[in-house]
């Protein structure tokens, strides 16, 4: 579903980094009374939009501000898990190892839904009423299965997978029911490991998962390599993806592309056959701020393979692992960039 001629768009991933006094907040929350935290979600989020909206944005997101802990975050809202404390290593220089996983006691069941549906509903409340488009972003059940140990109740992660499948399409259904006009369904785990796992079973996962919604909302999703503490994971090539995600049922495919020096760019213009390509041209690992200039040649890059229509643009990832003042400049350099190259078409 496309929902907007403007051409070359200017988009984001989802995340973006919480504000100092939220950072400090999160560590201590205790402190905290229900209403004092959700005069906290609302202060984020506003903060979120106002850099969004700063930098000239055609789309915005919540910046995933109020996803604070495990309590507020999805996995919060899932029955059956039992959260593990300890990652399996403590020190040493950060990776995803770094991580807790939260074992399965129970059948999986999200009663409530994951939560999406009230950060919309927040967005909608606080952002300009015209104005960009509103973007949510959910992790497909392939990606939530990752930080999720099977135990005795399923036999390994596809079992988990196909049992978090219903819980993520019911969201997205709840989410389009309340207006939501562009959902992004993360699957970068799929990107991560398509070099060892069959690509087609992907495929099938993810096109089960917004069938229902499909032609109803705009559905995006974003392939990436990893960004936690800004480290990859896999090999960072998207050749074992392809032909196979061409298939997949989005109107919108993301791809890293800055920080991976526009490796294998040609691939966008063979997604366009397909879909729409929004391209990331902001590297959000480095503190290299992009000019507008290199945000211009970057796009005209890209125009050698897609029409200006089937483009949009956006940073490589989400911004939550980038310092805020880095993530405003780069931003505005992405917008201000784009505006020149949309002037010359
Ligand atoms: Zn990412």
């Amino acid at each position: 579903m496309s929902l907007t001629n403007i051409p070359l768009r200017t988009t984001v991933i989802g995340s973006y980094p919480f504000p100092c006094w939220l950072e400090h907040a999160a560590q201590h929350l205790d402190d905290f009374a229900q209403d004092d935290i959700a005069e906290m979600q609302d202060d984020a989020v506003v903060a979120a939009i106002h850099d969004q909206m700063a930098a000239g944005l055609d789309v915005i997101s919540d910046g995933e501000q109020t996803r604070l802990d495990f309590n507020l975050s999805f996995y919060g809202f899932l029955e059956g898990i039992e959260m593990e404390s300890r990652s399996p290593r403590a020190f040493g220089p950060p990776a995803h190892d770094q991580r807790g996983k939260h074992t399965i006691t129970s059948e999986l069941k999200a009663p409530m839904g994951l939560g999406s549906l009230d950060e919309y509903l927040r967005l909608k409340r606080l952002a300009p009423a015209t104005g960009p488009v509103l973007k949510m972003s959910v992790p497909g059940p392939y990606t939530l299965s990752g930080r999720l140990t099977p135990g005795s109740m399923y036999t390994d992660r596809w079992a988990v997978t196909e049992a978090l499948l219903p819980i993520v399409r019911k969201e997205l259904e709840s989410l389009v029911e309340a207006g939501c006009q562009e959902i992004c369904v993360d699957e970068p785990s799929m990107s991560c490991y398509a070099y060892r796992e069959d690509p087609l079973r992907f495929v099938d996962i993810f096109n089960r998962t917004v069938e229902s919604v499909r032609g109803k909302t705009r559905i995006c999703t974003h392939l990436c390599f990893g960004n936690y503490k800004a480290r990859a994971v896999g090999p960072r090539q998207y050749a074992p993806m392809f032909p196979a995600f061409f298939q997949m049922h989005a109107d919108e495919i993301h791809v890293e592309m800055a920080s991976r020096e526009f490796s294998e760019l040609e691939l966008i213009g063979e997604i366009a056959k397909y879909t729409e390509v929004a391209v990331g041209i902001v590297d959000v690992k480095s503190y290299y701020i992009e000019t507008p200039l290199d945000i211009a040649a970057r796009v005209r890059r890209c125009l050698h393979y897609v029409a200006p229509d089937k483009l949009s643009f956006s940073t490589d990832c989400g911004l939550s692992q980038t310092a805020r003042w880095a993530a405003k400049r780069k931003l505005r350099s992405l917008v201000d960039g784009v505006k020149i190259v949309r002037a010359e078409l």
